[in-house]
């Protein structure tokens, strides 16, 4: 045994410390960060079956990022919205490929964007390929701040609905694969996370770009997906909020950087209570998936897995496991629920609906 390979490595906490399961969380849940579809192919097969899911978990809402547009858009429309209709938004998506090509792409996206939101979007998602691998019509990676892309974030202002938008990723997708990465097994999985070399922008640089852009468009509402890709730099992320009123962060699929340092994310938490909506990244999503933040942000319990699949000897992010933040009720009941209703002022019916 003096050589095990580290992925057969599946060391097991002998540690005797309290565990709760928080079956059900204190306060109504509504899910900002959400997916359908994942690469073209459709994920939900059964809508009774995930609102089943929802209600087991308290989610009362939630959001599906994927409506994309067009047909497409009223397709998620229909699914999601006919037969419940409080319980679902939908944001539309940005249909690249069909606008690059054209020297005046913003302008395009701009009205794309408002005949989507007259179709029935309610926000909009920018992924994270703005940035990093996009490019125009003379081959040039389009920045997150890019000036061509003014139309669009001003008209999202005009419409009144949020943006979603996810830049950049965790630091260590930045980093040489090396011994010392931090996320290797996950790189090694997934290489085409990996954002390392000429050819991407440094990190900082992109983090840089997303300042400008929400220094620009101060009148629109933007949420930084996966706390605003800086869950490693929570004071970094703070200054960020400070700075720039328009900016909510979510924390979807960042349990496991949020939970290795339970005292800097409590703090972070309550300090910026008013700023941080729930979201969870994980689909169809089954309650457990859900249970695991309620754990994190409901109680004080120590290292426990930041995933749901017990069957799953370590995590895909690291090996590692959290701590919880035992937020007190008040700030529980704003990330839970009551600012993405301040976002999205229609949720409030499910809400309302849900405490009875
Ligand atoms: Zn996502």
């Amino acid at each position: 045994m003096n050589d095990l390979p580290l992925a057969s490595y599946h060391p097991k906490s002998m540690l005797r410390a309290p565990a709760h399961k928080v079956l059900r969380p204190r306060f109504p849940v509504v899910d900002m960060h959400n997916h359908s579809e994942w690469q073209g192919s459709w994920q939900v097969t059964n809508l009774d079956q995930l609102v089943a899911e929802m209600d087991k978990a308290g989610v009362v809402a939630r959001v599906d990022l994927d409506g994309g547009n067009g047909d497409r858009l009223l397709r998620h429309l229909d699914f999601f919205r006919s037969r419940y209709p409080e319980r679902f938004v939908v944001f539309a998506s940005c249909d690249w490929a069909q606008h690059l090509p054209y020297d005046n792409f913003g302008e395009r996206m701009a009205a794309e964007l408002a005949r989507s939101v007259k179709a029935g979007a309610e926000g909009l998602k920018v992924w994270k390929e703005l940035g990093l691998t996009l490019r125009d019509n003379q081959g040039r990676v389009i920045a997150v701040d890019d000036e061509r892309l003014v139309p669009l974030f001003e008209t999202a202002a005009d419409l009144n609905v949020p943006i979603l938008i996810h830049f950049a990723d965790p630091i260590a997708f930045f980093q040489p694969l090396d011994n010392h990465n931090e996320r290797y097994e996950e790189l090694m999985e997934h290489p085409d996370w990996h954002f390392y070399g000429d050819q991407f922008p440094p990190f900082d640089a992109l983090q840089q770009q997303f300042a400008r852009l929400l220094t620009r468009h101060p009148r629109t509402t933007f949420i930084g997906a996966h706390v605003a890709s800086l869950a490693e730099d929570l004071r970094g992320t703070g200054q960020l909020l400070e700075g720039h009123p328009n900016l909510y962060v979510d924390i979807a699929a960042r349990l496991a950087e949020l939970g290795r340092q339970p005292y800097t994310a409590a703090d972070f938490l309550t300090q910026y209570a008013d700023r941080v909506v729930f979201g969870l990244d994980s689909w169809p999503a089954d309650a457990d998936e859900y249970r695991v933040y309620y754990r994190f942000l409901e109680t004080r319990d120590e290292y426990f897995p930041y995933w749901a699949d017990e069957d799953s000897p370590v995590g895909e992010s690291g090996r590692w496991q959290i701590y919880g933040v035992g937020l007190e009720d008040d700030v529980l009941q704003k990330i839970y629920y009551a600012n993405t209703v301040n976002i999205i002022p229609r949720l409030k019916a499910a809400v309302e609906a849900a405490q009875g």
